[in-house]
């Protein structure tokens, strides 16, 4: 008889002790009762501190089936999970199914299933092609059939339904249900580099660091401008690993993550290209999982989860745009992608390369202090100018839909000169709240206490905290006066705005109200490359990714907000997302232009933005973080409590307060207080934040302070959570 540690996916920081009649592997699912229910777990070979003594171990429940014959997680995914629940304090179970592809954390089969695949009947092989040349499409791939069959999905993908079918109904190929045979490497058999441009003096200066990095740990942070030619770095820097037949993993945030992406990689290499994001199909998800760990697919690009993807022979990490929010998950598991990139190219031994145009204060202060290697790209690529910065100061001038005179004839230049205008309003819908003209009163949402927004093309109210909607009220409900008006600017309006100031004039708006899905975006972007538009009038995703080769202005109306908030990142996000704007901008044949309307001209940190650029402004950034003592110079944990009744959220953080303060030790804390958003769907919001200049002692006291924590008499009315490393307050 064995004891096996086995981890359930229950909320309990724990593992449990099953009886098996032999020993399992770690990394093998196996379904167990826990309580009435029967729970997919997965056994790890820590010993379980836990464990019950040998005498209760009749006790003990047995395992009831063994799901894989072999670890479906491999030793370094499995040292990852134990770094994540123990750094996350988070519970094993959960940790190790967040990990997992759905259907594998279901306990469906981690085998590969048989899938449609179309080969050459026997009148195929008899058949030349030559006989298709009137149909070059048919004729394509009917050859490609000849090399080797392929699968029903590809094949349509790549040639066309009408082509497959035609093939089809001519006897020429059929369908056939078929177990695709595992082959690892696969992508060195189609590799091949048609063309690539020859790097500058830059580019060529990181590639060459880059490849002496092969099969080491090391981090490098590419410090480059927007289209100095970063990607360009990354798919030169991986293609003699590709040719020695070493995988790349690539993560890229959610937005980045476009066909076009993925295609300029495909079509570099003319291999095929993993995708993974979180629109994808369980079943697909679950493919490209397959393919990773069998070592099939020779780039696998994802955005935040695709860290935990499989591989058998992994070459090198590229985090693109690693400052990117989108990496650090707010839920749940609150683990940060990047640092989990960083932990897991350790164990592999293989490089991490870290690429933005305006890198996290952390990144940076690790490549300033030395740990990580730092390459850098000054220069746009091919002659293209950097874009010119400038502040518009709108102090005293008449504002037209929120935008100045100054600002509207710059716009009239730029258009009559055939360019295109980017608008950056930093709110959605038609303005940010409604109030009564006669006493003053903000028509609020009583669940989140925070003033709805206006949208006027529903003609309805909309809290953009909690989601909840109402119909446009006719009278203040405090006076009863019927003049309500709006106060503020959002998209909605800059549009309505612009139409009558530039009715002769195309624009097109973009924000998550105009463009739902992935797909509807994408069609968006390129009806915009393609001039159909002048004006584009968005919210922040059009700051993320794309470049507009037409666009030669950038206006952004408003972001003095951000200079005055209560959060210490609000400047470091407010210079990633001007400079990620202006780098929207220009191309060699047409530089780019930036304007930022503000009420705050003088502002050292806009004065330090626009005059010296985000390198400048984030070094002196660090300066002040580090006389402040606020991250990345001092570590920090933040326990967040939520409930209906705010008395019972503050005392329950009151009551964790005690608790760290009675370990003895040297810990900092400052709460609780009320959370920036300080409440949501009718929960009070409180948070307790912790904070030492050493990682260590904060996360002793954590580990010895949580079963207390527990034990609180507030903490099963509460919603609770402890957030390590919190970027967001
Ligand atoms: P980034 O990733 O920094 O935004 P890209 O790699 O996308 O930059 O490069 C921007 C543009 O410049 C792309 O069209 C790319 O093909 C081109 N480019 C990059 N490097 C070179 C080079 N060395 N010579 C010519 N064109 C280049
Ligand atoms: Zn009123
Ligand atoms: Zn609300």
């Amino acid at each position: 008889m064995a004891y096996i540690c086995v981890a359930v996916p229950v909320p309990l920081r724990q593992l449990f002790t099953y009886t098996h009649h032999c020993d399992l592997a770690a990394g093998v699912r196996v379904r167990v009762p826990f309580g009435p229910r029967k729970l997919v777990g997965i056994v790890v070979d820590e010993p379980n501190k836990d464990a019950p003594e040998i005498e209760n171990a009749d006790k003990l429940k047995a395992i009831e089936t063994v799901l894989d014959e072999a670890p479906i997680i491999d030793a370094v995914l499995l040292k990852m999970a134990q770094w994540l629940w123990q750094y996350y304090h988070h519970a094993p179970g959960e940790v190790l199914h967040t990990m997992l592809p759905v259907l594998l954390r279901k306990g469906e089969t981690a085998q590969v299933l048989p899938e449609e695949r179309i080969r050459l009947t026997e009148t195929g092989e008899r058949t030349s092609s030559d006989e298709l040349t009137r149909a070059p499409k048919q004729k394509a791939f009917f050859e490609a059939l000849q090399k080797s069959s392929l699968s029903a999905q590809q094949s349509r993908k790549l040639f066309g339904s009408p082509a497959v079918k035609s093939i089809i109904d001519k006897s020429l190929a059929e369908v056939v249900d078929v177990v695709p045979e595992v082959r690892e490497q696969e992508w060195l058999s189609t590799i091949s580099i048609d063309e690539k441009p020859i790097p500058d003096t830059e580019q060529s200066v990181a590639i060459a660091a880059l490849n002496q990095q092969h099969g080491k740990f090391a981090v490098s942070l590419l410090e480059g401008v927007t289209g100095s030619g970063k990607t360009e770095v990354y798919l030169q820097a991986i293609e003699p690993l590709l040719q020695a037949g070493k995988q790349i993993l690539i993560l890229v945030p959610e937005i980045g993550l476009t066909p076009q992406t993925v295609s300029r990689f495909e079509k570099r290499f003319s291999i095929d290209v993993g995708v993974l994001h979180s629109q994808l199909s369980d079943k697909a998800r679950l493919r490209v999982w397959q393919r990773a760990k069998s070592g099939e697919l020779g780039i696998v690009i994802g955005t935040r989860s695709a860290i935990f993807t499989p591989l058998a022979n992994p070459g090198m990490i590229i985090v693109d745009e690693e400052h990117d929010e989108s990496f650090k998950q707010q839920d749940g598991l609150r683990y940060h992608a990047r640092d989990l990139a960083a932990m897991r190219a350790k164990q592999h031994s293989i490089p991490l390369l870290l690429g933005s145009a305006t890198p996290a204060l952390e990144s940076l202060n690790n490549a300033l202090g030395g740990r990580y290697a730092h390459l850098h790209l000054t220069r746009r690529a091919g002659g293209a100018q950097n874009t010119h910065q400038h502040l518009l100061d709108a102090r005293d001038q008449p504002l037209h839909y929120g935008i100045s005179q100054a600002l509207l004839t710059i716009m009239r230049q730029h258009i009559n000169a055939g360019n295109q205008v980017l608008v950056f309003v930093n709110r959605r819908g038609y303005a940010p709240a409604l109030l009564c003209h006669h006493c003053g009163e903000t028509v609020t949402c009583k669940r989140c206490d925070r003033p709805y927004t206006v949208h006027k093309s529903h003609n309805r109210l909309q809290c953009h905290h909690c989601a909840g909607t109402r119909a446009m009220p006719r009278q203040c409900e405090a006076c009863h006066s019927s003049s309500l008006v709006t106060a503020g600017t959002g998209t909605e309006q800059v549009e309505d705005g612009l139409a009558s100031l530039f009715p002769d004039v195309k624009q097109v708006r973009i924000d998550s109200d105009t463009v739902r899905g992935k797909d509807k975006l994408h069609q968006t972007l390129g009806a915009i490359n393609r001039q159909e538009y002048q004006l584009l009038v968005g919210t922040q995703i059009l700051s993320k990714g794309h470049h507009f080769p037409h666009v030669t202005l950038v206006a952004v109306l408003d972001c003095d907000g951000a200079l005055f908030s209560a959060d210490f990142r609000a400047p470091e996000k407010l210079a990633q997302l001007v400079t990620q704007l202006a780098g929207r901008a220009g191309r060699a044949s047409k530089p780019g232009e930036m304007w930022l309307q503000t009420h705050n001209p003088h502002h050292p940190l806009l004065q330090d933005l626009v005059n010296n650029g985000y390198g400048h402004f984030a070094r002196h950034a660090l300066i002040e973080r580090k006389a402040a003592g606020l991250p990345p110079y001092i570590s920090q944990f933040v326990v967040r409590c939520e409930a209906a009744d705010s008395a019972l959220a503050f005392a329950f953080l009151s009551g964790s307060r005690n608790v760290f303060a009675a370990s003895n030790n040297d810990i900092e804390m400052s709460g609780p207080f009320p959370s920036l958003i300080e409440k949501r769907q009718g929960r009070f919001r409180f948070m307790l934040i912790c904070s030492h200049n050493k990682r260590a002692p904060l996360h002793g006291v954590l580990r010895q302070s949580l079963p207390f924590l527990q034990a609180l008499p507030q903490a099963t009315k509460v919603r609770w959570s402890v957030d390590i490393d919190p970027t967001d307050f």
